[in-house]
């Protein structure tokens, strides 16, 4: 998958994570594939795990999930933010992303989400100065 992506792509979805992460403790990662073999919610829990995302200190990691084929979209929290945040906390998230992958900006809708994401997070999980980036800000490629 990694070769759809340009370099200059790439940096702008790392530039956006970064960004982001200076608003929240949270984690926030991007993994893109090609077909998705199941739900896109279970694929994403099982991506989530892969990554070790449920390792975090505050369980606040997020992963943004995209199946390009098979047109599936999914973003998740871990249990330390599912605990505080209503339910369908993500939707709007996700409603912003498909907008913008229907009209083919598919980099746009990525980091628009990343935006939404590090903003929805800011309020529960603030960031601080003693952070540490837990996990890698890069995007992760499936097959
Ligand atoms: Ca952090
Ligand atoms: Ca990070």
């Amino acid at each position: 998958m990694s070769h759809l992506f340009s370099s200059a792509d790439k940096k702008q979805v790392v530039e956006a994570i970064t960004q982001a992460e200076l608003h929240t403790s949270g984690e926030i990662r991007v993994h893109v594939e090609s077909h998705c073999p199941s739900s896109s919610l279970d694929r994403a829990v099982f991506i989530f795990r892969k990554l070790k995302m449920d390792r975090t200190a505050q369980r606040n990691g997020v992963l943004l999930y995209v199946a390009l084929e098979s047109k599936k979209l999914a973003v998740i929290g871990d249990a330390g933010i599912n605990a505080v945040v209503p339910p369908h906390f993500w939707d709007q998230v996700v409603e912003k992303m498909q907008n913008a992958f229907a009209q083919g900006l598919f980099v746009e809708g990525l980091c628009v989400g990343i935006q939404e994401i590090g903003s929805k997070l800011q309020a529960f999980f603030p960031y601080d100065a003693s952070d540490v980036d837990e996990l890698p800000n890069d995007i992760s490629f499936g097959a």
